[in-house]
C-alpha cells in the first residue's frame, strides 16, 4: 500500500478525527497510488494515523477511511457502515416517512458518498475519488442490507471534477420506475430520481417543513422557490387558505399541481407561478400585494468563499422584500442552505434586511436541516442548512 506523510504539525485535524487531507499538507508520497487507492497516512514523525482514499487531482488529496488500522475497506466496511446508518435513523425517523437519506458522507462515515432511500429505491451520488473506486462494493453492500431495493445513480454533479471524475446517471443494480411516490408526514410527494434536483428530493426540509405548518392555518402563503411545491403542501394540509408557488422550473411546478391534486386539495386554494423570486417579490410590491406567511427557500448563493458577498447580498435582498410584503404579525420562513454562510452572518443579514425595510420582526424559531442529515462533530463543514422564523411585529 502507498504511504502519504504529512508535513511536521499537519496531524493535528487528524488526531481530532476530521477526515479530509489537503494537499499542501503533505510532505511526501512513497509509491504511486492511483485515484482512489487506499494509503496509509503516517505523521511527519511516523506514528500511523488513518488509511484513506487518495485522489490526486483534489485539493482534498485523501478522504479518511478509517482511522483503526486492524480495518480494511471492504464489503464488511460498507456493509457495518450502511447497518450502523440505518440502526440510527430508524430512531429518529420513523415511522414519519419511507424516505430518507441514509449516508450523508462524511458525517456517516463514507467521505463523498451521499445515499437517498425513496420508498423501496435507493439513489446514490458518488462525489470522490473513494467512493468511485469503491462502487461495485458499495452496491454489493446495499445488496446486502436492502436485499431487493434497486440502485440509480445520480452523479450529474459538478463537484465531480474536482476529483478528476466524469458526470455519469443510470442503474446500478436492478431497475425501477424514476417516478417514486413517497410518504412524507401522511403527505403523498412525487420524486423523479432521473429528472429531479439532486437526488430526486430535497429530504432535509422535512421537519421545517412541519414547522411551517403551524403558521399556515387559515393564512395566505407565499412559497418562494417552491421546486415541487412541498412547503405549500403541508401548508394546504394544516388549512391555509391560499398557498402560491414561485419557482422557474415549469416541471417543478407540474409535479406541484400533480401532487396537489393527489393529495385531494381543491385548485382553487392554490397557485403556481413560474417567475424569478426577486423580480416576483418587487411586483407585489409595486402592487401592495400582501401575505401572512412567506418562506424564502433558496438555491445555494454561495458556492465557495469568493461568492459569500455576493450571496450575503442575494439573502437581504430577498429578505428585505419579503419582511415588507408581509401583513402585521406575519411570519416568515427564511433559509440558506449556503454551508459558507454561518449560522451568525445568516442572521445578521436578516437583521440588516429587516432595518432596510423598516420592519420591527424578531425571531421565534431556529431552524436547522433534518437529522437524517447529522453533523458529525469531528467534521462541522456537515452543517449547512439554517433557517428562522421571523415574526413581524404588529
Ligand atoms: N423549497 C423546496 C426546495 C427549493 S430548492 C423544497 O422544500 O422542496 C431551490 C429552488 O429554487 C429550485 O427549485 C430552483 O428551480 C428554484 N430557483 C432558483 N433560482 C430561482 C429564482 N431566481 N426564482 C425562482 N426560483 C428559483
Amino acid at each position: 500500500m502507498a504511504q502519504i506523510t504529512l508535513a511536521k504539525g499537519r496531524e493535528k485535524s487528524l488526531l481530532r478525527r476530521h477526515p479530509w487531507i489537503f494537499s499542501r499538507a503533505i510532505a511526501n508520497i512513497d509509491g504511486q497510488p492511483k485515484s482512489g487507492d487506499t494509503v496509509d497516512v503516517f505523521s511527519a514523525k511516523g506514528d500511523w494515523l488513518a488509511t484513506a482514499a487518495y485522489s490526486p487531482q483534489s485539493q482534498i488529496r485523501a478522504r479518511v477511511w478509517s482511522f483503526n488500522r486492524d480495518e480494511s475497506i471492504d464489503l464488511a466496511f460498507f456493509v457495518s457502515k450502511l447497518n450502523k446508518a440505518l440502526a440510527m435513523r430508524q430512531e429518529l425517523l420513523v415511522p414519519s416517512t419511507n424516505a430518507f437519506r441514509l449516508i450523508a458522507g462524511e458525517a456517516d462515515g463514507i467521505p463523498g458518498l451521499t445515499l437517498d432511500v425513496y420508498n423501496n429505491v435507493i439513489v446514490g451520488q458518488f462525489l470522490s475519488a473513494g467512493v468511485e473506486a469503491h462502487k461495485q462494493t458499495i452496491v454489493k453492500a446495499l445488496n446486502q442490507v436492502f436485499s431487493d431495493y434497486p440502485v440509480y445513480e445520480r452523479s450529474d454533479v459538478a463537484v465531480r471534477k474536482k476529483e478528476g471524475l466524469s458526470q455519469t446517471t443510470g442503474w446500478l443494480s436492478g431497475q425501477a420506475d424514476s417516478k417514486i411516490w413517497i410518504n412524507e408526514n401522511g403527505l403523498k410527494i412525487l420524486v423523479d430520481i432521473e429528472q429531479g434536483h439532486k437526488t430526486g428530493f430535497y429530504l432535509d426540509q422535512r421537519d421545517n417543513r412541519q414547522i411551517a405548518a403551524k403558521y399556515c392555518k387559515n393564512k395566505q402563503v407565499l412559497n418562494c422557490f417552491s421546486y415541487t411545491g412541498t412547503f405549500g403542501l403541508y401548508a394546504l394540509k394544516a388549512g391555509a387558505d391560499k398557498v402560491i408557488n414561485v419557482d422557474v422550473s415549469d416541471k417543478a411546478l407540474a409535479t406541484a399541481s400533480l401532487q396537489y391534486q393527489e393529495n385531494g386539495f381543491d385548485d382553487k386554494n392554490y397557485q403556481q407561478i413560474n417567475a424569478d423570486v426577486f423580480k416576483l417579490l418587487r411586483q407585489y410590491k409595486e402592487q401592495d400585494i400582501q401575505f401572512d406567511t412567506i418562506v424564502l427557500d433558496p438555491p445555494k448563493f454561495a458556492e465557495n468563499k469568493g461568492q459569500v458577498i455576493r450571496a450575503c447580498r442575494g439573502y437581504k435582498d430577498i429578505n428585505m422584500l419579503a419582511l415588507q410584503l408581509l401583513r402585521p404579525g406575519g411570519t416568515l420562513l427564511t433559509f440558506s442552505c449556503s454551508g459558507l454562510v454561518d449560522a451568525d452572518l445568516f442572521q445578521k443579514v436578516v437583521a440588516d434586511a429587516a432595518v432596510d425595510a423598516g420592519v420591527q420582526a424578531q425571531i421565534v424559531e431556529k431552524l436547522t436541516q433534518a437529522k437524517d442529515h447529522p453533523i458529525s462533530l469531528n467534521y462541522p463543514e456537515a452543517f449547512y442548512l439554517k433557517g428562522l422564523v421571523v415574526k413581524k411585529s404588529i
